[in-house]
């Protein structure tokens, strides 16, 4: 099957600003062959923001020719941990692409060092004792010059003296800091002296207790991108008025200077895309985990059912933009359905079920037919369907009284059981509280394959399993988890009273036989249901659990409008 949205496939025509300036730069000769990386920090798991991020340096790379790295920025051992470098690796593979070196900060600590001692020796570092409070209220404001610390000064030999002794243990955590010596009245706050180096008196989950000064963000990530030869660094908007730090430090050090260029974060309606967020749904037990299927993690996403190929579309549709916006839900849908939609094997399941009782039916008698797996894929061959007298409805199928244009069943009404007979409604039975329970009818004998006894049309469709040989399965069905489609600007206590309380409904379904054979992973239609994924987690063999990756057309969407 050939895929025109495959993670790989080099799109010559795609045009954007980043693509430009690449095309640009290695017109000029600027650069011979493309690096890019892919660098997040591994102190949670991806989410669909960083699945734009990857398909965006993975991409470029590849259209020119070039190569991607994943680094792991793992310069911040308190919130890092192993469980997610395992995880993040598994999650852009999944995704469908593969890196050339997988690298760390870590790795380039003694050289970060080596270098954070030559712009010592330069002058362009020092050592300050001012106490974290100290050096914010040093630092000026937007509107205000900051102010030069006491330690300013101090000589190169003093520096490097301190600076040595941070690294070799002799200080408690906050008690000295290196700092770069740039300008404390810059207009940009971050050339205010940024710090570079803070001791932490942490073990690092790969370097263990070698080292108890961790270099901070801006100091450790331009000089990892040199030090892998990156030429093109792209990263998120936040990060622009980082970029003259960026730059300072490259041009002082005399070291490869990759360009950063900065490109509009990934925001889609009603989910979040901050891990320190979704950290807090995982750690309040708002979900079940961080692959709990409404969540907009790479693996909670996956667990919904949503093909790597779709998301990795969707991200490619959404481009890149210079301004940050959020997208609509419904367009991640529409990739997911148009990519399932050619893929999936049909099912009959009942996620509401009432009973259809045909009145006329030679007790005891089983039909089999043989139905296609695919309609449009005669490769994909059949499954046998029992018919039978007694089958199972949606009760969204049936109404006693009906509205003219209600082309399923209702007394008097006739319709077709899809790929089985037509039936005509002779009554229905309620419960106490005058819900339906049953429905009777009577099916015309020569209505099989399409046609009638006299040759009338019947225009409703309605799928059913057979009673007696339906396999009961667990349906989860999904709505988004937050009530505002905004659910970033919400936080603290309210967080919660914008969780919805129906995100997650379960459904005892009545499944045709066939889905007894489901295997965890698997996708299907489910005829005029929508599209379900086999839980792998939760699936045992002949106990199916399926997930609703997507509708089939945008039903909350319509009931919300209306509501
Ligand atoms: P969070 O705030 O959720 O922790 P982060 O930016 O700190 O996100 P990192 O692990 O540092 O997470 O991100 C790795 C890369 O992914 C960075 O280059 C970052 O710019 C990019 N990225 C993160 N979130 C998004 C997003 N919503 N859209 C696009 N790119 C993103
Ligand atoms: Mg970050």
């Amino acid at each position: 099957m050939t895929d025109p949205a495959a993670p790989n496939d080099s799109s010559e025509t795609t045009t954007d600003f980043i693509r430009d300036r690449i095309r640009a730069d290695l017109a000029e000769g600027k650069v011979q062959q493309i690096q890019t990386r892919f660098p997040p920090e591994p102190n949670g798991y991806l989410h669909i923001g960083h699945a734009k991020a990857i398909t965006l340096s993975f991409s470029v790379a590849s259209e020119f020719g070039g190569k991607c790295n994943l680094r792991m920025d793992d310069t911040n051992p308190e919130k890092e941990a192993q469980e997610y470098v395992d995880a993040i690796k598994e999650d852009v593979r999944w995704l469908g692409f593969e890196w050339d070196d997988m690298v760390y900060a870590s790795d380039y600590f003694g050289q970060l060092f080596a270098w954070a001692e030559q712009l010592i020796e330069k002058g362009l570092a020092y050592v300050d004792d001012q106490s974290a409070e100290q050096m914010a209220q040093g630092r000026g404001t937007a509107h205000s010059a900051g102010t030069n610390s006491p330690f300013r000064d101090r000589s190169a030999e003093e520096n490097l003296d301190l600076f040595r002794r941070m690294k070799a243990g002799e200080f408690a955590d906050g008690e000295k800091v290196l700092r770069a010596k740039i300008d404390m009245a810059h207009a940009n706050l971050n050339l205010r002296d940024p710090a570079m180096y803070r001791v932490r008196n942490l073990h690092h989950q790969r370097t263990g207790d070698e080292w108890c000064i961790y270099p901070m963000y801006d100091w450790a990530h331009g000089q990892s991108d040199s030090i892998e030869r990156v030429t093109h660094s792209l990263c998120t908007l936040e990060f622009e008025h980082h970029r003259p730090l960026y730059d300072w430090y490259c041009e002082q050090l005399g070291i490869h200077h990759p360009v950063q260029i900065e490109f509009a974060r990934l925001n889609v309606e009603y989910m979040l895309t901050s891990k320190r967020k979704l950290l807090r749904l995982v750690e309040e037990n708002h979900v079940d985990g961080w692959d709990d299927p409404r969540m907009p993690t790479i693996r909670g996403l996956r667990r919904r059912g949503v093909p790597p190929e779709a998301l990795v579309a969707f991200c490619k549709h959404v481009g890149i933009a210079k301004v940050n916006g959020t997208h609509e839900l419904s367009l991640l849908d529409f990739f997911t359905r148009d990519w399932l939609n050619t893929r999936t094997w049909r099912r009959m399941a009942v996620l509401d079920p009432i009973k259809l009782v045909i009145e006329n039916w030679p007790a005891g008698e089983v039909v089999w037919k043989d139905v296609k797996n695919d309609p449009s894929d005669e490769s994909a061959g059949t499954r046998k369907v029992p018919f039978t007298g007694v089958a199972w409805i949606d009760r969204a199928d049936f109404m006693a009284e009906p509205p003219k244009k209600f082309f399923r069943l209702a007394p008097d009404r006739e319709v077709r059981l899809r790929f089985g007979f037509a039936v005509t409604c002779t009554g229905y039975d309620k419960d106490a509280d005058g819900n339906v329970t049953t429905v009777r009818c009577t099916y015309d004998p020569e209505s099989a394959n399409g046609k009638t006894s006299d040759g009338r049309k019947v225009k409703g469709v309605i799928h059913w399993v057979s009673a007696e040989h339906a396999v009961e399965a667990d349906a989860h069905l999904f709505e988004p988890l937050f009530s505002e489609p905004d659910p970033a600007s919400t936080d603290g206590d309210e967080f919660a009273q914008i969780l919805r309380s129906d995100s997650r409904v379960i459904k005892k379904a009545m499944c045709e036989p066939s889905l007894l054979e489901a295997n965890g992973g698997d996708a299907f239609q489910f005829e005029r249901v929508g599209y379900f994924y086999c839980d792998p987690k939760t699936s045992e063999p002949g106990k199916p659990v399926f997930h609703r990756t997507v509708g089939l057309k945008d039903g909350w969407k319509k009931a919300q409008k209306k509501g």
